[in-house]
């Protein structure tokens, strides 16, 4: 592992301070999908054990919410300096886990990093009101107070963002937090405990539990100190988390798929949209929830747009990502390139044409070229499905209303782009969108001060913004009488 600090590559979960191996002695290996060379291995945690890292949290709760305000947000602030420190080692854990390349790699340690800072700033403003009161000889008004143990559930196409976005929202409010890292992407997870640690962030206000999946995550669930689930992943598995999570009544947060359009005006330039739009396809090898996964165009510029997209693409390299000018990574697994290419033979079996995408000139077995479809109708699983691969479909539509409509066609609602620069067509088409979050002329979003989050089955909740912080707050009302 060629890391300038090799204790940030640990092989054991984190619980209550120590580094703990498996009960059981079961081990799970983790391998880089670029090349498939196993990176080490980690712990398959007990259920008892899951359970223990809840304790241990659950006892940190009371000195963690009781530190004074700038003592919880100096800490906050030195783990993010950490962070930044340890920028380089950070993101090659990534790139070696998750495959992608290792300058979007360093980008996700900023903007990861940039979520510790922003509610280590925002825990100083979590204030509750005071209201006029309607009872004589009273006074009333909130205040906010941690929810207590917060688990903290996650993908492995962000293994560092997606945990500090919550961690450092939890964090700030006072909640001490167990966070259950998808098995594909541990060793970032890790990594950012033993950076926790040092940045004196005390023992059980920061666990890590390794396991298989469904156990871990049912006992997370299930568990009635565990105030609150914030999850990161597929619809599905959000679905079904919601349902455990119902027995014990907690607060839920879920940030699940999306199927985002992207609708390009007849009024636009098809070069500048059409390099946007690639940009919105392709980042992450297209295993990003904001990824454009319907590209809506206007009939007047469908065939330049589509011209100059297919030029744009054909520019992409595909490869290693520790490899330099590599643009995409492996996908994060064999099944992955499977569903990719079934998606693909659906489209064409349903009269989609193939523009670009030569599997054949994929540089390993985890890799899938990027891919062109025309001709992409709401029948096929390319435009249903959250595709999570390098596949860009692309419709043509005629008139803004027909657009509204087929953008609404999905039972996600996260993320949509539009280009125009029609004043009016923004406000129409901007309005009209069932979505959390709406780029137009743009495909740059997302970052601390937003509330980032979906609506439909896309999910419950928002991430980061003031509102981020909400999600680990009680509001609690109090009526002071006989003044
Ligand atoms: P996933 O749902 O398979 O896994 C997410 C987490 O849940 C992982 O920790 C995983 O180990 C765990 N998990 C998997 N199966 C489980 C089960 N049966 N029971 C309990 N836990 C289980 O998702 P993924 O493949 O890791 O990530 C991709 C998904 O995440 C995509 O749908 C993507 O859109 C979504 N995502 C959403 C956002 C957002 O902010 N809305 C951000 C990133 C990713």
């Amino acid at each position: 592992m060629k890391l300038s600090d090799l204790r940030l590559f640990r092989q054991y979960a984190y619980i209550d301070g120590k580094w703990t191996h498996g009960d059981a002695g079961r081990e799970q290996a983790v391998t880089n999908p670029a090349t498939g060379e196993v990176l080490g291995h980690v712990p398959l945690l007990e259920a008892e054990q899951i359970r223990g890292a809840v304790g241990a949290a659950d006892r940190a709760f009371v000195h963690w919410r009781g530190l004074r305000v700038d003592e919880r947000c100096d800490r906050l602030l030195a783990w993010y300096n950490l962070l930044q420190a340890h920028r380089e080692d950070l993101a090659t854990l990534m790139t070696l886990e998750q495959g992608k390349p290792l300058p979007d790699a360093r980008g996700e340690v900023e903007y990861g990093a940039s979520f510790v800072r922003w509610f280590a700033e925002e825990s100083k403003r979590t204030f509750g009101q005071t209201i006029p009161s309607h009872i004589p000889n009273s006074t009333l008004g909130t205040l906010k107070e941690p929810v207590g143990v917060a688990a903290l559930i996650t993908p492995w196409n962000f293994p560092l963002a997606m945990i500090t976005r919550k961690a450092g929202a939890a964090l700030a409010a006072g909640c001490p937090v167990v966070v259950k890292p998808a098995g594909e992407t541990p060793f970032t997870a890790l990594a950012l405990a033993e950076l926790a640690e040092r940045a004196g962030i005390p023992a059980g206000v920061f666990n890590v539990v390794l396991g298989d999946a469904p156990t871990v995550s049912e006992v997370l669930c299930k568990d009635t100190r565990v105030m609150a689930l914030s999850f990161t992943g597929s619809t599905p598995v959000g679905r079904l988390l919601l349902e455990q999570s119902a027995s014990t009544v907690k607060r839920v947060s879920l940030e699940l798929g999306g199927n985002a359009p992207f609708i390009v005006g007849p009024d636009v330039d098809p070069k500048e949209a059409a390099l946007a739009a690639v940009a919105a396809k392709f980042q992450t090898a297209g295993q990003d929830c904001l990824a454009a996964n319907r590209i809506l165009v206007h009939e007047d510029i469908h065939d330049a747009f589509v011209a100059h997209f297919a030029e744009r693409m054909k520019a992409l390299t595909v490869g290693n990502g520790l490899d330099s000018e590599v643009d995409l990574g492996p996908l994060i697994h064999e099944r992955a390139v499977e569903k990719a290419t079934a998606i693909v033979d659906d489209a064409l079996s349903r009269g989609a044409t193939l523009v670009h995408g030569d599997q054949s000139q994929a540089p390993g077995r985890n890799f899938f070229m990027p891919t062109l479809l025309t001709g992409v109708t709401a029948e096929m699983q390319v435009w249903r499905e959250e595709n999570f691969s390098p596949v860009a479909g692309i419709t043509r539509y005629r008139s803004d209303d027909e657009v509204i409509e087929m953008a609404n066609d999905t039972e996600y609602g996260l993320s949509a782009y539009l280009y125009t620069y029609d004043v009016r067509r923004i406000w129409k088409i901007m309005r009209a969108l069932k979505n959390g979050m709406v780029a137009v002329n743009t495909v740059k979003m997302t970052g601390p001060p937003i509330p980032f989050g979906g609506v439909k089955q896309s999910g419950l909740g928002r991430e980061g913004g003031t509102a981020g912080i909400e999600e680990f707050l009680e509001t609690k009302y109090y009526c002071i009488g006989g003044l």
